[in-house]
């Protein structure tokens, strides 16, 4: 039996959300992979909740997948998981094809792109965010391609070495196109971002994609809003966002 004191402080202790997005994890960045690891077994086991929200693989070929790094990435998670945190996780624009089987090898569970939480007594919207980049339009066209069942049906029917090299072309591709578009196009949509919320009722959103760790206020409709958006993690640099009671902070990992 515990002593009586000890069950009581741990009935207290107020819940710990953690938020991370685009770690863009492969085997190119060993650092990154690393960083991840040491964050599943020594920070993120003290959260009741952890929140991945999109690009936590820098792609994904499908849950059949099991070259490195994919092995010790899915253990780790899947501690984490058995150790009592519940994971959640959304798909980005680069793992969007996270499946099923992907889920029960980690005990995470998967959301929807458009998913809203009670967060500490505040509805909460969660997006990875690339949903919110409505003036690229050239890329919102191919998301729509991408993401149909068309598209990953006949994809996911390949062999699993071509569509590795599908992906790596894709990706090399998308980089060149990427480099080349102006600053503002690659961020959210203001008015985008208003219409979502408005249809949610919400007052808060977070979401990854664009890379630009910030906390935004602003008026929705005369009322105080708020839009956080997480950090990505690069080399040997991570961030998360913890949620507890009523503070959110940014924390390094
Ligand atoms: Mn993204």
């Amino acid at each position: 039996m515990f002593p009586k004191r000890i069950l009581s402080s741990r009935k207290r202790k107020l819940p710990i959300n953690f938020f991370i997005s685009d770690l863009h994890l492969s085997q190119e960045q060993p650092g990154t992979i690393q960083l991840f690891l040491r964050f599943l077994q020594q920070q993120a086991p003290q959260a009741d909740n952890l929140y991945i929200l999109g690009d936590l693989f820098d792609t994904w070929i499908g849950d059949d997948d099991s070259a490195p790094p994919i092995p010790s990435i899915l253990t780790g998670l899947k501690q984490l998981s058995a150790s009592g945190t519940r994971i959640q996780i959304q798909a980005g624009n680069r793992d969007f094809l996270l499946g099923e089987r992907f889920a029960a090898a980690t005990g995470c569970s998967l959301l929807p792109e458009i998913h809203v939480i009670e967060l500490e007594g505040v509805q909460t919207l969660l997006m990875h965010g690339d949903l919110l980049c409505t003036d690229d339009k050239e890329y919102q066209q191919a998301r729509i391609m991408l993401r149909s069942s068309a598209f990953a049906s006949d994809f996911l029917a390949r062999p699993i070495e071509e569509r590795r090299t599908i992906a790596a072309d894709y990706r090399k591709r998308s980089g060149e196109v990427t480099s080349l578009k102006a600053d503002g196009i690659m961020d959210v949509n203001s008015e985008t971002v208003a219409e979502i919320m408005r249809q949610n009722g919400v007052l808060q959103l977070i979401h990854g994609h664009t890379h630009r760790p910030k906390f935004h206020t602003f008026e929705l409709d005369g009322r105080a809003a708020r839009r956080i958006v997480l950090s990505d993690w690069h080399g040997n640099r991570g961030a998360a966002l913890q949620v507890t009671d009523n503070s959110a902070v940014f924390i390094s990992c």
